[in-house]
């Protein structure tokens, strides 16, 4: 189904583990580090239609924020040898991403790539990369979910769910 023919209340249930879609005070209350992250629809289509546009490939970029809080998507090249099933960041572009990130008092929050496959489950891979604290966004076609690393993780052993709050004005 095409983005466009989803109404905001279904595509928000879609990307929320089947959770019921963010009441005002939910998104007002203050959330638990990591079961929640706040982001701008537009980044979601974004990420949505780079995903769309490259279907054999794994996308990838940067998440930037604060406190479970993306304010700013970073695309970046996926320079795995096989991107059809890996991403790779160069070493390069994420010094550079670090230091643009601090210079605006934002850090890197987490990242999002896809999965050609059509899952939006992080893989044993994505666990061996995964650093503590980090946000992942898996995104699949018409489907994107999010993730939280820590050690309490339950797929792969890294990762719990974590729910996607569609905010504007964050
Ligand atoms: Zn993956």
């Amino acid at each position: 189904m095409a983005l466009r023919f989803i109404t905001p209340l279904g595509f928000l249930q879609m990307i929320c583990h089947g959770n019921n879609m963010a009441s005002s005070n939910r998104i007002q209350s203050p959330d638990k580090k990591g079961e929640t992250l706040f982001i701008n629809p537009n980044f979601v289509k974004k990420i949505l239609s780079e995903t769309r546009a490259r279907p054999m490939l794994e996308i990838c970029g940067l998440l930037l924020g604060s406190s479970g809080h993306v304010t700013e998507i970073m695309p970046m090249p996926n320079i795995a040898p096989n991107p059809r099933r890996f991403f790779e960041m160069e070493t390069a572009g994420l010094i550079t991403a670090h230091r643009e990130a601090r210079r605006r008092h934002l850090s890197v929050i987490g990242h999002y790539h896809s999965h050609p496959s059509g899952s939006c489950l992080p893989s044993a891979t994505d666990a061996a990369l995964a650093h503590y604290g980090q946000y992942w966004l898996i995104a699949a076609f018409n489907k994107i979910e999010g993730w939280y690393a820590c050690k309490s993780g339950r797929i792969e052993g890294v990762f719990l769910p974590c729910e996607l709050i569609l905010h504007k004005s964050v």
